[in-house]
């Protein structure tokens, strides 16, 4: 089976025959149809998000259940699935508080819940990457990591919903609970970005401030929703939003880059009792400091966001029926179509800022 093993950091990905072992009980095989390539995968290829190597990168997919092992009973061969990256046991602490996104079933990353891996290359043992390896024509998950979908979506579309839509309009939605007539800025218009401002959009959120120094970008975010674009390459993001907000700041304020200097902004630019959401997964090692007095008196509250705070089981067929019925534009997500061994190209067409999502059809 063909798959794109990162084998150290800083290496281009390695589209190479890896061997792709039996599923075991409540674990399926799926045949992966389409894979979208997220910022994530690229930062682990670049050593800021360190995960082990060698592994199959790849964790938003979508694709065909070609075998299941014992005890599966909510998939059969044949059926359409969305491959998670996230386990959701169901039965956890956090499972049973309704924080799926934050199930404590967590097994060693990479590896399935026995330990092992279920891919290997000249006998040595290949990680599954952020938990899915979807950078290859078949993959192994456990049964809760995957959710049926009708066999009406087309494989590109759901691939997209599995980790940008999901933690983008998730953050509008579960994290800051935007509503209508609030006051929203986004500050970073990537993948993720123009999603979080498709779901302040879908709440009725009003403006919607859009900020990035890629002019690319901005014209994407209003395609999305943005009612007010700034180009913080020559101005002052804070100061244009406080113009824009009656100088009081966001109602909610997004970053959607990783970066602490950032993330200090979005909070200067959030009202007193307003919410400042750090969404974008910064480097291990960055710290980011606030104002004591202001996070206080000011009652700012600063919400870390995990996954959009979804529940994956009922927020991707939510989502996927707000895209029937034209609410979610999800093929305007879609910037190219390439094959698997497309897969470094499709990089730095994402450093170039020239893409919001390559979708891979391995
Ligand atoms: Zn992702
Ligand atoms: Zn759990």
């Amino acid at each position: 089976m063909k798959a794109a093993v990162l084998e150290a950091y800083g290496q281009p990905l390695n589209v190479t025959d890896v061997d792709l072992h039996d599923p075991q009980a409540h674990e399926v095989k799926v045949a992966i149809r389409a894979t979208g390539v997220c910022h994530s995968d690229l930062s682990i290829q670049q050593g800021k998000l360190p995960l082990p190597t060698p592994c199959v990168l790849g964790h938003e997919a979508a694709g065909e259940v070609i075998e299941v092992g014992d005890g599966v009973t909510n998939v059969k061969v044949g059926d359409r699935v969305v491959c998670m990256w996230t386990p959701m046991c169901g039965n956890c602490y956090m499972c049973r508080r309704g924080q799926t996104h934050l199930c404590e079933g967590v097994r060693a990353m990479g590896l399935m819940d026995d330990g092992t891996s279920r891919l290997s290359l000249n006998g040595q043992l290949v990680y599954h990457g952020i938990n899915a390896a979807t950078f290859a024509e078949e993959g192994i998950y456990r049964d809760y990591a995957v959710v049926k979908i009708g066999d009406d979506i087309p494989f590109e579309i759901a691939a997209v919903v599995g980790c940008g839509v999901l933690t983008g309009v998730g953050a509008a939605i579960n994290t800051a609970k935007v509503r209508p007539a609030e006051s929203v800025a986004v500050v970073g218009c990537g993948g993720v970005g123009i999603n979080v401002i498709q779901g302040a959009r879908l709440v009725g959120a009003n403006p919607i401030i859009a900020i990035d120094t890629m002019q690319s970008k901005l014209d994407m975010a209003e395609r999305f929703g943005a009612t007010h674009l700034v180009d913080a390459s020559n101005k002052d993001a804070v100061t244009e939003v406080m113009g824009l907000t009656g100088g009081r700041g966001a109602d909610a304020a997004f970053e959607v880059v990783g970066n602490p200097v950032l993330q200090r902004k979005v909070f200067d630019m959030t009202r007193r009792g307003g919410r400042a959401v750090f969404v974008g997964a910064a480097a291990l090692t960055d710290e980011v400091t606030l104002p004591s007095l202001i996070l206080a008196l000011g009652e700012k509250n600063v919400l870390g966001c995990y996954y959009g705070s979804c529940d994956p089981k009922r927020d991707i067929p939510l989502f996927l029926d707000l895209w029937k019925a034209g609410k979610l534009d999800l093929e305007g997500l879609i910037s190219q179509t390439l094959k698997l061994d497309d897969v470094n190209g499709a990089f730095e067409d994402m450093e170039a800022g020239k893409v919001i999502r390559t979708v891979l059809t391995p």
